[in-house]
């Protein structure tokens, strides 16, 4: 029967290939999209067999030093990372999937954290969670205005890893680990590490990531606009116009340049802007 099935779906793809040469590539395109979802599960597998043969080599009891487990075992810890994990998903991401590298395989680890950073700021971005504004920083944000949220990133040489805030605490995922509660704030002061827990089993680190760390602190809008004077102006009939640049006070971007006029009887021009001019932003 399987064969039988087997033979007709092969038939049809003859016919359809014959008479619609299109479907060819629409058939290549699926075949590499299969090849790719697995190679996926393939490196999940590969960190899953790293986990498992720490497991092995660990003889000695060991007891989480940075942090403590938060929350207790699921299986589901198996399928997501750290980044998805940060970001609130639960299925397998890195920095860039959701915008600059949507292909696992141009993924690189040995990035540095600044580029990683960088994919994560466009990730962030992204249609898949539209937050327009993103502020990408090396200073920890002290407190967050409502509705903004806070992760970061940091790397060793060839991994990375993210933590985010949730309330005045961090929470971060190492790998396929049970999520854990940081019990520090993130500093360059003391190195992280991807020591882990699995099944209420705590596992000793291998790996420790001491790079540089960028915060985002993100929101779906902008925060309050500030205008500041670009230093140009001009005289015209009996007003006095001056173009302003419009800026997110919390992630900097900008959002518009308009002229703006008041009335003026000069020349000489009688506004105060004129009397301290500041230099002008190119
Ligand atoms: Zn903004
Ligand atoms: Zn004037």
């Amino acid at each position: 029967m399987r064969k039988r099935i087997l033979a007709f779906i092969f038939t049809i793809a003859l016919i359809s290939t014959y008479f619609f040469p299109t479907m060819m590539f629409t058939s290549d395109a699926l075949s590499s999209d299969i090849i790719t979802s697995s190679e996926i599960t393939t490196d999940e597998q590969v960190n899953y067999q790293k986990d498992s043969a720490q497991t092995v080599q660990t003889t000695a009891a060991y007891t989480l030093q940075d942090s403590t487990v938060y929350g207790s075992w699921s299986d589901s810890y198996l399928k997501y990372n750290c980044y998805a994990y940060a970001l609130g998903r639960t299925d397998n991401c890195w920095p860039g999937r959701f915008s600059t590298i949507p292909n696992i395989d141009n993924f690189n680890e040995y990035a540095s954290v600044y580029k990683l950073a960088c994919d994560v700021k466009a990730d962030l971005k992204s249609a898949t969670f539209s937050n327009k504004c993103v502020n990408m920083t090396t200073t920890r944000p002290t407190s967050l205005k409502s509705g903004q949220s806070c992760i970061c990133i940091r790397k060793s040489s060839d991994d990375y890893h993210l933590m985010k805030l949730s309330g005045s605490s961090w929470y971060h995922k190492p790998g396929l680990s049970n999520p854990l509660k940081y019990k520090y704030v993130p500093s360059t002061s003391r190195k992280w590490s991807d020591e882990s827990s699995f099944l209420g089993v705590d596992y000793a680190p291998s790996t420790y990531y001491d790079s540089e760390i960028y915060f985002f602190i993100y929101s779906k809008e902008h925060g309050s606009i500030k205008s500041t004077w670009t230093g140009k102006d001009y005289h015209s009939q009996s007003r006095h116009y001056y173009l302003y640049s419009y800026d997110c006070s919390d992630c900097g971007e900008h959002i518009k340049t308009e002229w703006t006029s008041v009335p003026c009887s000069g020349p000489p021009c009688a506004t105060p802007w004129s009397y301290s001019p500041k230099p002008e932003v190119v």
